[in-house]
């Protein structure tokens, strides 16, 4: 049988009705049949193309939930039935010293679910099953598909880098992974502030947990929160003036940036010096970070905003979010 879903044919295409006969079940692999994806601004730079890494016909998606229909031989755990969810990450060496201390996360062969494989913007997938989790009952499928990606990449720099309930906590650009960021620091007991260039989403960025809300569209709005935050999280996808944000820091602050910008991060040294402060990156999260965020997810009641729509208007989804009107992750549904 043949798998359907919808592909770009070349760097910066639409996305198009495209069929293709799946791999064979592997003995490790779960076939899933797909019933929502999260559309991350990921699937939007590699279709475009822009990390240089995109093979087509490139089928997007991975921010994945579904129902697994079919096992390989050596799958256990996994029965059909079961309801799961697969996130950027669908391969790792699994021997590594980085995979056998639980960050497999970092292994040099770890292998994306969409890049050199075809994606969630399809009726189903076929990944290996030690890539494919449950999702606690208490998550909805809807909106726990973009825990998957936007969730676990804004808890596990939160985790790693040891943000404590008495860190004040910064996130810049409130969309996908930002209003997921929001809920999570807050849980965490932080004290949350939201770093936006648009105005209308004060009030949400409240509700989602913000306890301040500093309006970057306002020249001075940098100046006057500086020396304010420890962990300053940057979920942009656009350049910023980073010597500014190196401002807002506190001592020994860290600015972490998971978005990725156009261009290089230029800061003057002395940002850094003074202050001892330091800036890092984070990719993803490991499996038993998964794991950890899903449960924590559910016990807190943390879950995406989305406005979903059925497959098939993947491009008006895309757009929507091109143009930063999606609130908060566009969700597609079968
Ligand atoms: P998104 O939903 O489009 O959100 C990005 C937000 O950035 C926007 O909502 C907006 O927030 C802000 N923004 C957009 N353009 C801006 C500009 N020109 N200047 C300042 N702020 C701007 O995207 P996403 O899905 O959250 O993904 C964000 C980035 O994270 C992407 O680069 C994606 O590839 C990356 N990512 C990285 C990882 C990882 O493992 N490190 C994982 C997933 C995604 P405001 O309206 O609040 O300003
Ligand atoms: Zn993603």
């Amino acid at each position: 049988m043949q798998f359907s879903g919808f592909a770009a044919t070349k760097a910066g295409g639409k996305l198009e009705p495209f069929k293709y006969d799946p791999t064979p079940l592997g003995p490790d692999d779960v076939e899933i049949e797909i019933t929502h994806c999260g559309i991350c601004h990921s699937d939007i730079h590699l279709v475009n193309n822009d990390w240089g890494i995109s093979e087509y016909p490139l089928l997007p998606g991975h921010e994945i939930v579904g129902t697994v229909v079919e096992t390989g031989s050596a799958v256990s755990g996994l029965e059909p039935g079961t309801r799961v969810a697969v996130g950027w990450q669908c391969g790792a060496c699994l021997v590594c010293d980085q995979c056998v201390s639980g960050e497999d996360n970092l292994c040099a062969e770890s292998q994306a679910t969409c890049v050199g494989h075809y994606g969630g913007f399809a009726d189903r997938v076929r990944v290996d099953s030690r890539f494919a989790f449950v999702l606690p009952d208490g998550l909805e499928s809807e909106t726990a598909a973009p825990l998957m990606c936007a969730g676990i990449t804004v808890y596990s720099p939160f985790k790693h880098f040891g943000v404590r309930p008495s860190s004040r906590v910064g996130v810049i650009g409130i969309g996908g992974l930002g209003h997921l960021a929001l809920q999570f620091a807050n849980a965490f007991g932080c004290e949350v502030t939201a770093f936006s260039t648009s105005k209308a989403k004060a009030e949400e960025a409240i509700i989602l947990g913000a306890h301040h809300f500093v309006d970057t569209s306002d020249e001075a709005a940098l100046d006057k929160a500086a020396g304010s935050i420890d962990f300053l999280l940057s979920t942009v996808n656009a350049d910023l003036d980073w010597n500014a944000y190196m401002g807002v820091l506190r001592p020994n602050g860290m600015l972490c940036v998971v978005g990725v910008t156009p261009n290089p991060i230029a800061v003057h040294p002395m940002a850094l010096i003074m202050g001892r402060k330091a800036i890092s990156g984070s990719p993803i999260g490991s499996r038993a970070t998964i794991r950890e965020m899903l449960d924590f997810a559910a016990r807190h009641g943390i879950q995406a905003q989305t406005e979903t729509i059925p497959m098939s208007q993947v491009n008006e989804a895309m757009e929507r979010i091109k143009a930063n009107k999606a609130r908060y992750r566009m969700v597609l549904a079968n």
